[in-house]
């Protein structure tokens, strides 16, 4: 089946699907995202994605290129046109392009561009990494300054994932001024004597939507949370530890710089976290 995309108000096959080459996303990342996950055919979370992709734009200063109501009927008709029973959905907006390549924004009249796509994801909740737990590296953390912008500048995220494979790990963890700020493409957590200890919302991380919903599950759930910095060797001291992100959900990390946590398996605490999220995620989907 060929997969139908969405690019600036049409759906195409993806091989008729096109964008400028002086868009702006294109040549600057001058671009944010969001992903969005699909479950059982329905969206987890397009609420809170949908007001962080507004926040991106705003702190740009980037046209909205749709309503909300608009963009959850273009979600929902990609999931349906491609039979999507499980996986994600891409969405990018750009400032555009007015025809030139420029490092001025283009004039108020320039369009963003939108354009979304669907990844099938079959066995995506049921995933063999969330039974085995993941392993991760720490690495320096050289992004720039406004990483709660979901910006499309994954160029050292992508050479972060490619220095954890290059060590036989699975990610890293990105460290600065001694503190682990978030995982590559997602949010780091770990947990000793009962207490889930993650860094605090500032321009230093992304704001994740998962972390804002399994804190808020982990407080119904009377598990104690402190939002404060933390080093690796912390970490490596924990009982256990865990990454959350919109495509993977819970995923319980195992190994930090080869210490092996606890007994080198998911930890209590991370596995209950990931069934209570997919299972009260699964209930609000859309
Ligand atoms: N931090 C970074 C750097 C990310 O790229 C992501 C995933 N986009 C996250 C955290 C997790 O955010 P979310 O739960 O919204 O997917």
């Amino acid at each position: 089946m060929t997969r139908t995309v969405y690019v600036n108000g049409e759906y195409l096959p993806e091989t008729e699907a096109k964008v400028s080459i002086f868009d702006r996303g294109f040549l600057m990342a001058d671009a944010v995202y969001e992903v969005t996950s699909v479950l059982n055919g329905k969206l987890i979370d397009f609420d809170g994605h949908a007001v962080r992709l507004k926040r991106s734009l705003d702190a740009l200063d980037m046209a909205e290129p749709c309503s909300k109501e608009e963009l959850l009927e273009i979600h929902r008709k990609l999931v349906t046109l491609n039979e999507i029973e499980e996986g994600m959905i891409y969405l990018q907006v750009t400032r555009g392009s007015d025809g030139d390549r420029d490092f001025v924004f283009p004039s108020d009249e320039t369009k963003p561009t939108i354009v979304l796509f669907t990844q099938n994801k079959p066995g995506l909740a049921d995933s063999p990494a969330a039974k085995k737990g993941i392993r991760v590296i720490s690495i320096d953390d050289v992004r720039w300054g406004r990483r709660d912008i979901k910006t499309t500048q994954l160029l050292y995220p992508s050479l972060g994932k490619m220095m954890a494979k290059k060590a036989g790990a699975d990610d890293a963890w990105m460290v600065e001024d001694g503190h682990v700020t978030e995982g590559t493409s997602n949010n780091a957590y770990f947990v000793k004597d009962g207490k889930i200890v993650t860094r605090p919302l500032s321009s230093d991380i992304l704001h994740g939507i998962t972390r804002k919903a399994v804190l808020r599950m982990a407080a119904e759930a009377q598990m104690a949370v402190e939002e404060r910095l933390f080093t690796i060797e912390e970490a490596q001291q924990a009982d256990e530890a865990f990454v959350t992100s919109a495509s993977t959900f819970v995923m319980p990390v195992v190994e930090i710089d080869g210490q092996i946590l606890g007994d080198g398996t998911p930890g209590p605490i991370a596995r209950r976290l990931r069934e209570i999220y997919l299972d009260e995620s699964l209930k609000a989907a859309v």
